[in-house]
């Protein structure tokens, strides 16, 4: 069982989830629980370093904003303590959670789960774990896992001890076709493929960490997405029908849908080099400077030349960055050569998703037929086996996202 900030904000909510941890080990289930901090304290511990010192040691960060989670870990085992519930609290180097190196976005490199298993078996003691952290076993230094890496702590956990599933309990009851708050029609969805809630986590459905989901792929570990805010009474644990979103394998999910979700993100530029020079090395002369300067490029599109000499070149980046990546390229203007730069930060890229494209024709081909009808202009496409993307004006959002639910049969 995983819980988020905002489930353990405060006392009151952390004898909430008590409650939900107590149903499930009546139930007889063994259970172990990782713990996000209380909402938005990871934010004031970070603000507290970067206001310290704006350059401050990165180990040390990671010293300050590991206590967050320390804190709720402790809180819940002493909670559960108090309603008759064996429990004790682990910390990352505890157990331990071994992770590489690179303080503030560790990755966890293994986790030896015999001794809690052994402790369910002998004295049936809750584990109550501090997510997003872990060790560097050379150093012995504290980690964490980069932002949002509690889910990641969680999926690793279940993986290690072997766990029939990995419940993340947090403040939506699930998956959704897409943001209900664009589309009021937006469904839950029962089942979501690992790949496909791999796409609409990267392409910004902000329900779990990328990363936990990756490590659920590889290791098989069956993901629930769940209420926390659900009354912990009125749930049946031994109910394998729970309101909530399962991820997991393609093979288990029977009646597969074409299009599983849509997924939309409004921080997006376009740039546009115009008439750049067609010759080995063009493209590294553009996108090394790009990564040099760590900015995650994403969609890139280059035609064909007509007349082999130049060709036009376009590629999205962060709109935090836009700005940025304007002045690399301006920079690099001699060793690129081109005539002239276009940019737009005020565009929006809209992805339809679903495993099932890669047996279906056609499917893009429909989107672009209903956005033309709604006079949307597309900018750029791009596509993956199991996704495509289109990017437009960025006041076009709401009414593609709108019109492409509809059409794939998502608001039914
Ligand atoms: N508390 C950490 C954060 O806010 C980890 C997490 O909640 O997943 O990033
Ligand atoms: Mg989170």
């Amino acid at each position: 069982m995983k819980f988020g900030g905002t489930s353990v904000a405060d006392i009151d909510r952390i004898r909430n989830v008590a409650r939900h941890v107590k149903r499930e080990v009546d139930a007889g289930h063994d259970v172990a629980v990782v713990v996000s901090a209380m909402a938005g304290k990871t934010n004031e511990l970070v603000a507290w370093c970067r206001d310290a010192s704006a350059l401050h040691d990165a180990r040390e960060y990671d010293a300050v904003v590991a206590s967050g989670e320390q804190v709720t870990a402790g809180l819940l085992a002493i909670v559960l303590q108090s309603i008759g519930v064996t429990a004790r609290s682990w910390q990352g180097w505890q157990i331990p959670i071994v992770t590489s190196h690179a303080h503030g976005a560790a990755r966890i490199l293994g986790i030896d789960g015999d001794e809690l298993i052994k402790r369910f078996k002998e004295r049936k003691e809750v584990a109550v774990i501090a997510g997003f952290q872990g060790i560097h076993k050379e150093s012995g230094r504290v980690t964490t896992l980069g932002r949002g890496g509690s889910d990641t702590s969680a999926v690793a956990i279940a993986a290690a001890i072997h766990a029939d599933r990995c419940d993340i309990y947090t403040d939506v009851d699930g998956v959704y076709t897409t943001d209900p708050r664009v589309v009021p029609k937006a469904r839950r969805l029962d089942k979501i493929a690992f790949e496909e809630m791999l796409e609409l986590a990267s392409l910004g459905a902000k329900v779990m960490q990328v990363r936990s989901v990756e490590l659920g792929m590889v290791h098989k570990v069956r993901i629930f997405v769940r209420s926390s805010f659900e009354k912990p009474e009125d749930i049946d644990p031994m109910s394998n029908h729970p309101p909530g979103t399962l991820i997991c394998d393609e093979e288990e999910i029977v009646e597969q849908q074409v299009v599983t979700g849509i997924a939309f993100s409004k921080d997006e530029a376009q740039i546009s080099i115009r008439r750049v020079q067609d010759k080995p090395g063009v493209a590294a002369a553009i996108f090394g400077p790009l990564a040099e300067a760590s900015i995650n490029v994403d969609m890139i599109v280059q035609n064909v030349s007509a007349d082999g000499k130049t060709t036009d070149l376009t590629f999205t980046v962060p709109a935090a960055d836009y700005q940025r990546s304007m002045d690399v390229i301006g920079k690099a203007r001699d060793t690129i050569g081109f005539d002239r730069i276009d940019g737009a930060s005020d565009v929006a890229k809209v992805s339809v998703i679903g495993i099932g494209m890669r047996s279906h024709a056609g499917v893009a081909a429909q989107a672009f037929k209903a956005l033309a009808d709604r006079n949307i202009n597309i900018r750029a496409i791009t596509t993956s086996e199991i996704k495509f993307s289109v990017l437009i004006d960025a006041a076009y959002t709401e009414l593609a996202v709108r019109t492409l639910h509809a059409l794939y049969g998502l608001d039914k």
